[in-house]
């Protein structure tokens, strides 16, 4: 989501004629876009602000902004406090203001108009074949854990008419792949006067309409989305996994597989429910890659409690986790609720664990790979290699020719290792 902010900051920007560098010493404004799940990736923003400072020490003139999750949730300005020389501080959403700012600050920078309604802005990327496309923002859940309500405000959805509008004009344009992002993105929800076709079969969940209504768009050959949530993974959109331009994967975070500690995350399910998810998954699309989220060392859980999450990743024989360490984020409430008590050698123990399971279950899925062909998008070329990823998003390289970058082609695969499958052009 951040990427795909990022993606409309770059070309708020190049509408006011300003251009990227790499290097900071020569940069007019550096804007930081900050992410707040973990403590980690906030500490990173307080180190470059340290160093940004240096440079305006020099370069008095040089702004340094930050945006995104910090300042969304910084109701008491103790984030702010910490970081040095910033000149602007705001949440996403106001980066529509960005253009005033800047010209208040530099007047040789000039200020364009722009919608009221920053997702309006037309995100800039440097492929045209591959695009995000923002279904929602926020969150209503609460995890307890988790800062994104907090930083990001409750949930928002985007009207149908724009989504169809916006991946319509991306098609136009080339792109063959979109990812539609959303905190809950089966959660999305259509507004009163949004219009599904007469034949769309589906009558419940206003997602799996909306990815059926995608799937009839021509020339769109891939539909992925992140990160849906076990609970509204309901028979709709598990039906629409089958859909054509469905990607042959899904990611679907659990966060542990307790039952005790899922519901010290307010996560609303169960290890049972999920599995449940999983085996009706499977049923419909046999050969699906699935993907999720785990947080190890969350309050109070216990060794016993973590084989659970073991056992659980055993039985969903997942192909990818992104296992993160718990980081206890100020104001949530598991840290007004709750106690930080699994020491950080115990969760980094629990965490390679997990990626020594997860490498051990991946290569032996992979190696199913080894003789079969796989449809590729190519997004890269280098030294006489393709790569690219196929419909389970595996990462897939084989010899091929620049051109072949943003098409799609067929690749018999002749080595599986963990991350990535080698082959060649059939
Ligand atoms: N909306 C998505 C995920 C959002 S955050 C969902 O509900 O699944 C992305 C991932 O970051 C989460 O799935 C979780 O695994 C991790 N995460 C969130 N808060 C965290 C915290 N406080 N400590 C460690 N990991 C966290
Ligand atoms: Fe955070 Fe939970 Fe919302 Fe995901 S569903 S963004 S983890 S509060």
């Amino acid at each position: 989501m951040n990427k795909n902010d990022s993606e409309r900051i770059e070309s708020i920007f190049q509408s006011m004629n300003m251009i990227s560098t790499d290097k900071p010493e020569d940069a007019d404004v550096i804007l930081m876009n900050s992410c707040s799940i973990r403590e980690s990736a906030e500490d990173r923003i307080y180190s470059f602000s340290h160093k940004f400072a240096k440079l305006k020490e020099k370069k008095p003139n040089l702004i340094v902004a930050v945006t995104g999750c910090m300042p969304g949730r910084d109701k008491d300005g103790k984030l702010r406090k910490r970081l040095k020389a910033v000149d602007l501080f705001f949440p996403t959403k106001d980066v529509i203001m960005l253009p005033r700012w800047l010209s208040e600050l530099n007047p040789e920078l000039r200020p364009i108009d722009l919608e009221e309604d920053y997702l309006s802005v037309k995100p800039y990327t440097k492929t045209k074949f591959q695009a995000f496309v923002t279904l929602q923002t926020g969150c209503n859940q609460f995890c307890t854990y988790c800062v994104v309500p907090y930083a990001r405000g409750m949930e928002i959805n985007r009207p149908l008419k724009n989504i169809l509008a916006e991946v319509k004009n991306l098609v136009d344009n080339g792109c063959l792949e979109i990812t539609l992002l959303g905190q809950i993105v089966n959660h999305w929800l259509a507004k009163k006067d949004d219009k599904f076709s007469k034949e769309n079969p589906y009558k419940q969940n206003d997602f799996a309409k909306l990815l059926w209504e995608l799937n009839q768009i021509e020339r769109l050959e891939r539909i992925h989305w992140t990160a849906p949530h076990p609970i509204y993974m309901d028979e709709e959109v598990i039906d629409a996994l089958t859909l054509p331009k469905q990607l042959n994967f899904i990611h679907l975070p659990v966060q542990s597989g307790n039952n005790k500690i899922l519901k010290k995350m307010n996560r609303k399910h169960t290890h049972e429910l999920y599995l449940e998810k999983i085996k009706k998954i499977r049923e419909k699309k046999p050969d699906i890659a699935i993907g999720t989220d785990i947080i190890v060392g969350f309050c109070d859980e216990t060794e016993e409690d973590f084989t659970d999450t073991i056992s659980l990743y055993q039985e969903c024989d997942f192909d990818i986790s992104y296992t993160a360490k718990y980081s206890n984020r100020s104001g949530t409430l598991a840290d007004k609720l709750f106690i930080d008590n699994v020491t950080q050698d115990e969760k980094k123990r629990r965490w390679f664990l997990l990626q020594q399971l997860m490498e051990d279950i991946v290569l032996r899925k992979n190696q199913t790979y080894l003789n079969k062909n796989v449809s590729v998008l190519v997004d890269t070329f280098k030294n006489g290699m393709c790569g690219g990823n196929s419909r389970e998003m595996k990462r897939i390289n084989f010899p091929g020719q620049p051109d072949l970058v943003g098409k799609i082609v067929n690749v018999a695969i002749i080595e599986a290792g963990h991350w990535i499958l080698w082959g060649k052009m059939v």
